[in-house]
């Protein structure tokens, strides 16, 4: 009998998993087609993945094979409503490999990564297809298309054009080896750069040599270190960037050397973690496609969509900046090599330094440090009566928290969006705190994308790394955390706002889409908006006068390093990117080296803000010979500031118009057209110079 019992239980247990279906495979019936978190296993992503390119392609060869003369309907929509599975599944996996990622789906993703690439070559080389695409390009003009399908089908033509449709086939052949290698190297990249970041993170013996930071990030450090069996000691994470938080805080100058020489040598050596073998090979594999492509370097090919258009351009930008920028890091540094000298230091002012002696200048000059403010930006008031409050008060929007839809870590929270009479707008989820499994920095994604077409709404999530605090304690931020909370809403709020008709119309460029979310910044520090939500945590006092004008005082203070570090990043980039298709593998440091002297941005304290090696925004994030466009969007959102300041600031009247006139077209139009409309004329960089305190402010008569 008991072994009856037993045997049933086994049945029953086969037959539960036998009958288990991918969840994946359906439409998820949450609300907003939210995804089954609570059901969806790192399992599922594999066969979804590939079931969704075999449908896709299945649709797509039915397309390009219609006998029925080329129609918009036949051929750019029906394209658009193809692939819904892989639609579905792409954007989670997508976020779950950089937001919660695992061994097994790191092994999803290189195995898959080469064959989605692959996938989107099979439609963009598809010959037929582009024929009908092409077909439909020629008689647009007497199609009597709206804008939106007009521009959709613009769109698509130049997609497969600059994909290759135009090519011969031996050329096809070549560039699908080349995207293959590409998206290889980019995968393999990735997973070398997270595993290097937490192989450099410090270990230290002594809590003497943490002496200047505070007890809580003392706490955190010793909690890091019993997570990685450590107990009894301190381990200082690293984020992504050259530079790291606790360098401003560290009083032992070793100790300062030691963590930024470790964030430096990131993907240097020649260790496991080492990704020079792996830029080098993209850089240069990149300039072949580009050739192939007609286009003399990468960056020509990858701007040639963009707002900006060339190279040049962005160039032109970026050096009208360098001197005021660079002119000003030297200021800063004499400043601070005063200090040292005056204290009987002994040394000069090293990159490891900087950041310390920054924050005692300000300490000097402002009487201010981030342990004073940091009270007062307590997550949930500057998520509620800060981020929200702003939106609402712009836009008439409103959140509500939804306990109800499953996430994928307890610490992500869900809030459902509601226009201002009512109608719900999408979804929207919120990770704000480090993983030792998610990708460093802030970035926003949309696990569902709207489109009136395919009847869908926004679910869209915000990802962050705040310093999560240890059990029982207050999530205090900075300054900076409050500026990226506010910079991810801005994309998370350019997503939900979205009224486009096709998914492709969501696509935005990159030279574009830092400007909403640059923008949002600015509502941070609109007085009604800051005193909501700047109050003690645990005392409810607003944060006192003094010390606001205080914080608006350091907004320009220390920029000419902040915008050197940009400037000499987005510069990095362009060089990489402009290097010729037959340049030999190039050494890592010399060719850095080269690069920013030959740009006048080698200023020896202030690094890039990201060094080749660990420089993930190129090499696999996408924004590879386009990091100028945090710079140009900034110019964008500065002078699109303004245009709301000269119109009477906060209200909801200029809210709305920038809301229809930007927000909702998402790429629904040509960008430089849209703003152009928005701002009563072309963008101009006064703004920006006045902004960051780099205006000249000497005027040398020349009469
Ligand atoms: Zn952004």
């Amino acid at each position: 009998m008991k072994l009856l019992i037993c045997a049933m239980a086994l049945v029953l247990a086969t037959s539960v998993y036998a009958q288990r279906v991918n969840p994946l495979l359906t439409p998820s019936t949450l609300p907003f087609q939210a995804p089954v978190f609570d059901k969806i296993t790192d399992a599922d992503f594999q066969p979804a993945l590939e079931e969704g390119m075999r449908q896709q392609l299945q649709e797509i060869n039915s397309i390009a094979n219609n006998p029925a003369p080329p129609s918009l309907v036949n051929t750019i929509e029906a394209m658009e409503r193809s692939g819904a599975l892989l639609r579905r599944v792409e954007p989670i996996f997508n976020g779950m490999t950089s937001s919660n990622t695992n061994p097994t789906l790191q092994k999803v993703e290189r195995e898959e990564a080469p064959k989605l690439a692959a996938h989107d070559d099979e439609i963009y080389l598809n010959a037929k297809l582009f024929a009908r695409v092409k077909a439909i390009y020629d008689m647009r003009a007497t199609l009597k298309l709206d804008p939106e399908a007009l521009h959709v089908a613009e769109r698509y033509y130049r997609d497969f054009v600059r994909a290759g449709a135009l090519l011969s086939e031996a050329d096809k052949t070549t560039l699908r080896a080349l995207n293959k290698e590409e998206s290889t190297l980019e995968t393999d990249y990735r997973n070398k750069r997270l595993a290097g970041v937490n192989a450099a993170a410090i270990v230290v013996d002594d809590r003497a040599q943490l002496d200047g930071l505070s007890d809580a990030d003392i706490a955190a450090a010793a909690q890091e270190a019993g997570r990685r069996g450590l107990t009894g000691k301190w381990v200082l994470t690293l984020q992504n960037t050259t530079q790291q938080p606790a360098l401003a805080s560290l009083k032992y100058r070793a100790l300062r050397k030691r963590l930024h020489d470790a964030s430096s040598a990131r993907g240097t050596g020649s260790d496991a973690n080492s990704t020079g073998t792996i830029i080098t090979r993209l850089a240069q594999l990149r300039a072949q496609k580009a050739r192939l492509l007609g286009f003399p370097n990468f960056a020509a090919f990858a701007l040639d969509d963009q707002m900006a258009k060339t190279p040049d351009n962005a160039l032109k930008l970026m050096n009208d900046v360098v001197l005021a920028a660079t002119a000003r890091a030297r200021e800063e540094a004499a400043r601070m090599q005063k200090l040292i000298d005056q204290e009987g230091g002994g040394f000069m002012l090293a990159p490891w330094d900087w950041q310390f002696y920054a924050e005692r200048v300000r300490k000097a000059d402002y009487d201010i440090d981030e342990s004073e403010v940091r009270p007062y930006f307590e997550l949930n008031r500057v998520l509620n009566d800060g981020m929200f409050f702003a939106a609402t008060r712009l836009y008439g929007i409103t959140f509500a928290e939804r306990h109800d839809i499953p996430a994928y870590d307890a610490d992500v929270r869900v809030w459902e969006v509601r226009d201002a009479d009512g109608t719900p707008l999408g979804l929207f989820y919120g990770d704000f705190f480090s993983r030792s499994n998610k990708d460093g920095g802030g970035w926003t994604s949309s696990f569902v994308s709207q489109s009136t077409l395919l009847g869908t709404r926004n679910v869209v999530t915000n990802n962050e790394n705040f310093t999560k605090p240890a059990p029982g304690e207050p999530a205090l931020l900075t300054s900076d955390d409050v500026q990226t909370m506010f910079h991810e809403f801005g994309h998370a709020l350019h997503s939900l706002f979205s009224t486009v008709r096709y998914p492709r119309s969501n696509g935005i460029v990159r030279d574009f889409t830092e400007f909403p979310s640059q923008l949002n910044e600015h509502w941070a520090f609109d007085p009604v908006v800051f005193a909501n939500y700047a109050k003690h945590y645990k005392t409810g006092a607003p944060m006192p006068p003094a010390l606001v004008e205080k914080i608006k005082k350091t907004k320009t203070f220390n920029q000419g390093f902040s915008t050197t570090e940009n400037v000499a990043a987005s510069l990095l980039d362009l060089a990489w990117h402009m290097i010729p298709a037959d340049a030999p593998a190039q050494n890592v440091s010399a060719f850095e080296a080269d690069a920013l002297k030959k740009y006048h941005v080698d200023v020896p304290q202030v690094p890039p803000r990201y060094h080749s090696t660990y420089f993930s925004h190129i090499w696999s994030l996408g924004y590879s010979a386009r990091y100028y466009s945090y710079l140009w969007t900034e110019v964008l959102d500065d002078d699109a500031y303004d245009w709301f300041m000269e119109h009477g600031g906060m209200t909801r009247q200029n809210g709305n118009r920038y809301r229809q006139m930007i927000l909702a077209r998402r790429g629904s139009q040509d960008f430089a057209a849209m703003y152009r409309a928005f701002r009563g004329r072309d963008p101009v960089v006064g703004p920006l110079l006045r902004e960051r305190g780099l205006a000249v402010t000497k005027i040398t008569k020349t009469n």
